[in-house]
């Protein structure tokens, strides 16, 4: 792989005004192991004043207490950020200062990971003095230094090497490991905001299973409800897993997507407080979807998730459950409670919970399978499911003698109609309807 025109033209200015450049951290890491950067960051000897001379107009102060001014290319903005050393830290948070350096060695030597510790220059060179090329290439994750000092410098790269373990599919080196697990409490330091940020980019991890099972602990440090699933027997024939052994499965089993991959791991987290034993001994969970939804809403206000994706993740929780019949009728209301995106959703989730259940109880696939040929047909029929697509206005309920609620009452009613195929969606039939059904004085019929 190659340093992109835009981002070799920022380092080639900086070396043209005398100040060496190089392009430092993720973007090395993911080019050396063939994985295309999400972006480029550029390291440099230039002060930040420096830098913003050099670009002049195109150059944005956005962090010039860290050294950092974002420079407007045309494929894209690349932060350019002068070499430094932090300071001490305090709460397992921030530096409490940071200086400026001319050292590239020192840069690297602040980073967190040998394999996010290494620059590449114009010329192809590689700087990498913690042996991260060796590491990458044998499948490790290795803290630069000491790994305990580095987790009480900054609590946050206890998730971060979990991400890269379960994203890179890297193995923790033992040392690493060991002071990783002793310093989680630390966890609790950090702002709730970049553990979200961490957990969102780690759940789609093609391992995102494997570190969950093997370091439950730390996510218990910030969602405790967690821990309630490891080792919970379920006491059924359907599952031949306990409850976090399962939820690993299911999870394992669904797109390498936040929303679903999040969904997946909360699904049963009412479980536990649901259980119930019959006389023949045998497990049951009713009402667990319910109270999932409940623990998942605070676990996910908890770290502050945005209000649209903790919706979508409780309501699946919700319904993941629920039976949807293979009818036109039952996957049509379906489809109008729950919209065409989440009810797809919904159905990958019926998958990869069904995947990780008991081999004899797998064949729900085809069920599923059926479900999505009938909204397939639903869909590409353009039926009606929501209010925007319903032939009938509020406005013509109005002009009937409607007002106030009653319209929208009206309207929902005849979405119900139409939903169920026992309306055609059709504007004159549906107004005809509504005549006949609304009273001689413009009143609505008893409802
Ligand atoms: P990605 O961009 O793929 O999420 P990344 O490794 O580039 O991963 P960034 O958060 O973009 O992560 O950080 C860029 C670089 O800054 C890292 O590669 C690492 O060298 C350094 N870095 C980031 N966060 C920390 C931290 N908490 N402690 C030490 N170094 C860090
Ligand atoms: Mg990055």
């Amino acid at each position: 792989m190659e340093i992109p025109k835009y981002v070799g033209a920022v380092l080639q200015a900086l070396e043209s005004a005398g100040c060496e450049a190089w392009c430092v951290g993720g973007c090395v890491r993911d080019a050396l192991s063939g994985r295309l950067p999400e972006d480029w960051d550029v390291a440099t000897a230039a002060r930040p004043e420096e830098t913003l001379a050099v670009f002049g107009s195109r150059a944005l102060p956005t962090g010039l207490r860290h050294g950092t001014v974002t420079v407007k290319t045309e494929g894209g903005p690349v932060e350019v950020t002068t070499y430094r050393i932090d300071g001490a830290y305090r709460d397992h948070r921030r530096p409490e200062s940071v200086a400026f350096t001319s050292s590239l060695e020192e840069d690297l030597r602040r980073r967190d990971f040998t394999v996010n510790a290494m620059a590449w220059s114009l010329r192809g060179e590689l700087r990498d003095p913690w042996g991260g090329q060796e590491d990458l290439r044998r499948g490790i994750l290795r803290c630069v230094g000491d790994p305990d000092r580095r987790f009480q410098e900054d609590a946050l790269r206890i998730l971060r090497g979990l991400r890269f373990a379960a994203v890179l599919g890297l193995e923790i080196e033992p040392g690493t490991a060991e002071a990783l697990r002793r310093n989680r409490e630390g966890l609790r330091d950090i702002a709730p905001e970049r553990i979200q940020a961490e957990l969102f980019k780690l759940l789609p991890g093609r391992k995102a299973a494997e570190v969950l099972r093997g370091w439950p602990e730390v996510f218990g440090v910030f969602w405790p409800e967690l821990l309630e699933m490891v080792g919970f027997d379920q006491r059924n024939r359907h599952h031949c897993y306990d409850v976090w052994e399962h939820t690993l499965h299911a999870l394992a089993a669904a797109p390498e997507e936040p929303v679903l991959r999040c969904t997946m791991l909360l699904h049963d987290v009412g479980k536990p407080a649901s259980f119930t034993l019959d006389e023949q001994g045998v497990g049951h969970f009713y009402g667990h979807p319910a109270a999932g939804r409940e623990l998942a809403d605070g676990m996910l206000r908890r770290l502050k998730c945005a209000a649209e994706f903790r919706e979508t993740v409780v309501r699946l929780v919700e319904w993941h459950d629920k039976d949807i019949p293979r009818t036109d009728k039952a996957v049509g209301r379906a489809l109008r409670v729950l919209g065409e995106e989440d009810l797809r959703r919904l159905i990958l989730v019926k998958r990869a919970d069904n995947l990780g259940q008991a081999p004899a109880y797998r064949d729900r696939q085809r069920e599923l399978d059926k479900a999505e040929e009938i909204l397939d047909r639903l869909l590409a029929k353009e039926a009606c499911f929501s209010l925007k697509q319903l032939a009938v206005k509020g406005g013509d309920l109005l002009a009937l003698g409607l007002s106030g609620p009653a319209v929208g009452r009206a309207l929902e009613a005849l979405l119900d109609k139409v939903t169920d195929g026992e309306l055609p969606n059709e504007r004159e039939t549906l107004l005809a309807y509504l005549r006949g059904d609304l009273g001689a004085d413009g009143k609505e019929d008893g409802k």
